[in-house]
This record gives structure tokens, C-alpha cells and sequence, in this order.
């Protein structure tokens, strides 16, 4: 399990099941366990500093690389 945190503020975002060590690209909804974040329209923002982590896309969220950081473990396939 990754704990996906704000860049700007180091609050989490959410947390977040990532199989495969792959970089952390999009995340799927179905994998998210535990949501901080907000949605703003099409934007998932902190809801402590406004920071726009991702957008989404569908059935994931297209992350912003340069506005999340993580910490964990991802799943081997
Ligand atoms: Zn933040």
C-alpha cells in the first residue's frame, strides 16, 4: 500500500494499492482505500492546500508527477 502525500504541503492525499513497481502514473478509483483529496470539476485537489495532485480520467486519475510524493511498499503481480 502507497501512501500518496501533497508535494507542496506533505499532507496525505490518499492511500492508494499499487500493483507492479512501475512508476505511479494514474491511479484507479477501484485501488484507492482511503480518499483525503477533493475533486474540484475535473481536477483531484488537497483539500488542505489546494494543490492539484492529478486529473481525472475516466476510471483513474492522471497524476501530476511534480505534485504528489509517496511512502510504502507497491504489490508484486
Ligand atoms: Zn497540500
Amino acid at each position: 500500500m502507497l501512501v500518496i502525500k501533497c508535494a507542496r504541503c506533505g499532507k496525505k492525499a490518499f492511500k492508494y494499492n499499487k500493483i507492479g513497481h512501475g512508476k505511479v502514473l494514474r491511479c484507479y478509483y477501484s485501488r484507492i482505500k482511503k480518499d483525503y483529496s477533493k475533486k474540484d470539476s475535473d481536477k483531484i485537489v488537497c483539500r488542505y492546500c489546494g494543490n492539484i495532485i492529478g486529473i481525472d480520467d475516466g476510471d483513474c486519475i492522471k497524476m501530476n508527477q511534480n505534485e504528489f510524493t509517496y511512502t510504502g511498499t507497491k504489490l508484486n503481480k
